[in-house]
């Protein structure tokens, strides 16, 4: 006999990405055997994130407070844009260690199969922010897929006609591969050798 509690544990953590109604049920008896304050500090680090996290109001990449880490780094060179799909896209580039301009984070790419169009995403904001500012490159670090290759496209016709060089990242990553999942080397070599868009 499961109790209340228990079935809505294991309901709540099957709704998670990638945990089915079995892992769900493993992590649930888990957390039932370790101790309360191992539990506890589960349940806290998720309210810190829900409570404490935003979106960076200039690129929206995750923050802490109104502008992330990288937007007020004063070393980092502000004439240099890269444009990726979701903040973990940010953290590979950034985990490779050879960029050192600015990011923006579009929060996803233009999946019209999935219902998902430009206005969706951080377009708009994007192109302000390209016009008001004093970036001499736009690198589209969108992921090599079909709907990534679409996405810097779109914005890239967004942005056309301003003074600026825009650039894909080369293809050392394999077309339909992931950013996140890509090694340091690869990443290194694609911003290297990135084209002209
Ligand atoms: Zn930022």
């Amino acid at each position: 006999m499961i109790t209340q509690s228990v079935t809505n544990l294991i309901d709540q953590l099957a709704k998670l990405p990638g945990i089915g109604r079995k892992s769900a049920e493993r992590l649930t008896y888990h957390l039932l055997r370790v101790s309360k304050s191992d539990a506890l500090a589960l349940a806290d680090a998720i309210r810190d994130v829900k409570e404490n996290v935003r979106y960076c109001k200039t690129c929206f990449n995750l923050a802490e407070a109104d502008e992330c880490e990288i937007c007020r780094d004063p070393r980092r060179d502000r004439r240099i844009l890269c444009v990726v799909e979701q903040p973990r896209d940010l953290i590979a580039l950034e985990s490779a260690g050879t960029y050192k301009g600015l990011y923006h984070v579009l929060l996803g790419r233009i999946a019209p199969l999935e219902g998902i169009s430009p206005d969706q995403l951080t377009i708009e904001p994007l192109v302000a922010r390209v016009r008001t500012g004093d970036f001499k490159e736009i690198i589209m670090a969108t992921n090599p897929t079909l709907e990534g290759d679409g996405t810097a496209l779109f914005i890239s016709h967004q942005l056309s006609g301003l003074p600026i060089e825009i650039t894909r990242l080369a293809r050392g990553i394999t077309t339909g591969s992931v950013l996140e999942f890509a090694n340091k080397e690869i990443l290194t070599d694609a911003l290297t050798g990135r084209q002209k868009f």
